[in-house]
């Protein structure tokens, strides 16, 4: 049997590629995007309401994610991507359906759109439903998951002199707090964890219409390196 589902809108975000994600919402609050609603949902009936409420659940499709075989176990990247593990223990990206879900705050309501921020979500995510958070309901007091006990260690972000001065001037000119975004996701380490680093080694990622530029001076410290514009 199947069903079919369409989305009720798409995601505008700050994120450009799946690299330096933080794995999960909440993690990087300077994460921000836009959900643009489709019609029939883009009049203002279908938000009425949501104005109370300060975070919204989003199910979404890991839309660069789908694949036609369905994964029986997965090696999350949080267990160092050495460990396999069977899928439904983990919010793996690979899975059946391929159907996310994440709680993000819900800065401001309008009718076409609703402006989101601690997303974990890639830029034209297509977003499936939204569902007010309720707080009494969805904080479960002493639940526990060994597998993901706690949020990723952070990690010392420091910067050069060009870089901080260059993503300065980009976050005035994008109106976004570009720097505490940049700190915020490389403070989780997006490198895969099995990579050892040299000094020489520099990674990117695109946030916004910029290529951020890094690299390890010494184990556990980055080293923001260039904002400049993407190519
Ligand atoms: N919070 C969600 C959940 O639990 O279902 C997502 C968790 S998943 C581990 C988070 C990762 O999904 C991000 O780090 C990013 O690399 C990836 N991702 C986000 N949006 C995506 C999309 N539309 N398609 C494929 N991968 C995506």
């Amino acid at each position: 049997m199947t069903y079919s589902v369409s989305p009720i809108g798409f995601v505008r975000s700050c994120f450009k590629e799946k690299f330096a994600i933080p794995r999960q919402p909440q993690l990087a609050p300077a994460a921000r995007g836009v959900l643009e609603l489709v019609a029939p949902f883009d009049q203002g009936d279908a938000v009425q309401g949501l104005e109370q409420v300060s975070h919204v659940w989003l199910l979404f499709l890991f839309h660069q994610a789908l694949e036609d075989k369905p994964r029986l176990k997965v090696r999350p990247p949080r267990l160092g991507g050495n460990q396999s593990m069977g899928v439904f223990a983990t919010r793996a990206t690979h899975r059946p359906n391929g159907i996310g879900q994440s709680v993000v705050k819900l800065d401001k309501v309008e009718a076409q759109r609703l402006w989101i921020s601690g997303i974990d979500l890639l830029d034209g995510t297509p977003i499936l439903d939204i569902k007010p958070y309720v707080p009494y309901a969805d904080n479960v007091p002493g639940a526990t998951n060994a597998i993901a006990s706690a949020a990723p260690v952070l990690i010392p972000v420091l910067w050069s002199d060009n870089a901080r001065q260059q993503a300065h001037g980009h976050a005035q000119r994008l109106g976004e707090p570009l720097v505490e975004l940049i700190e915020q996701c490389l403070a989780q380490d997006p490198r895969p964890a099995y990579q050892t680093p040299t000094p020489e080694r520099e990674y990117g990622a695109q946030f916004w219409d910029l290529d951020v530029r890094w690299h390890y001076p010494a184990a556990g410290t980055i080293r923001v390196l260039e904002v400049i514009p993407a190519r």
